[in-house]
């Protein structure tokens, strides 16, 4: 993390997880064991039907409500989707766009970069995710494939826009195995990240830029992943769904930084 240049960000996802009255229940019990500092902006990304509740429910705290897909589309005939305008008069300020489980349900980088304008142009911040397979990792051409997943989703995107872009680097091999990559695998990866933002724009806007880690981040291994340099926070699955794990992640964002 380095705090002196951009926001730390602790996230949540909850994919399918939760109805809303176990929502509500969450929400409350999270509320009473909130730390009092502001080290970083916590956001919780949940199904779209538990939205309200947690929008309610967390409306007079810290935590920010995110959604964890969105329609490229505005409005019309596009049964069972919900366009980012609809999300942000929900409440929402952030949205998971391009998670591995969505890309794997046959998401394309075009959609993918069609939903980041229309976060941005909403109004909401996108959390951009991007990670490569055990496969890919393998064949040594992981550095290649996360920089043009991230080219391609960041597409049309404008110099003015991109310090709204979150992105989290989320090694496919390591989202719910428990196999969580080494801080200096992942720091690597963040790291080049940075790097690509920095060559498609400038070095102020790639310094700026939140870059999160995600894959089996726990309440065991967030202060060391934390510690890196490139690494600004992370976007959490299964921890996030049990409040005193994910406040415990948050703890771990207040340490020290450069
Ligand atoms: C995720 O779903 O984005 C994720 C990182 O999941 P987990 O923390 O459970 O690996």
């Amino acid at each position: 993390m380095n705090r002196k240049y951009r926001r730390t960000v602790i996230a949540g996802n909850w994919k399918m997880n939760k109805t809303p009255s176990e929502t509500k229940e969450f929400m409350t019990a999270l509320k009473g064991m909130l730390p009092r500092g502001r080290w970083c902006d916590i956001a919780l990304c949940v199904p779209a039907v538990c939205i309200p509740a947690a929008v309610r429910a967390m409306r007079e705290t810290r935590v920010s409500i995110g959604a964890e897909n969105c329609s490229p589309n505005p409005s019309g005939a596009y049964t069972g989707e919900i366009s980012t305008g609809m999300l942000l008069d929900a409440g929402c300020k952030y949205v998971i766009i391009g998670h591995s489980e969505r890309r794997a349900m046959g998401e394309t980088d075009q959609q993918i970069n069609a939903k980041v304008l229309a976060a941005l142009n909403a109004g909401l911040i996108p959390i951009l995710c991007c990670g490569e397979s055990l496969e890919q990792r393998e064949a040594g051409i992981t550095s290649e494939w996360i920089a043009m997943q991230i080219k391609l989703a960041l597409l049309g995107v404008p110099e003015d826009k991109i310090r709204k872009v979150v992105i989290a680097y989320e090694p496919i091999w390591a989202i719910g195995t428990g196999r969580t990559a080494t801080p200096e695998q992942a720091e690597e990866v963040c790291e080049h990240i940075r790097v690509v933002v920095r060559k498609l724009y400038s070095s102020k806007n790639a310094r700026a830029i939140s870059i999160l880690y995600g894959g089996s981040m726990n309440e065991k291994n967030a202060y060391e992943l934390l510690a890196q340099p490139d690494i600004d926070g992370g976007l959490i699955g299964g921890a996030s769904l049990v409040p005193e794990k994910f406040v415990q992640i948050i703890e771990a964002a207040n340490q020290p930084t450069d």
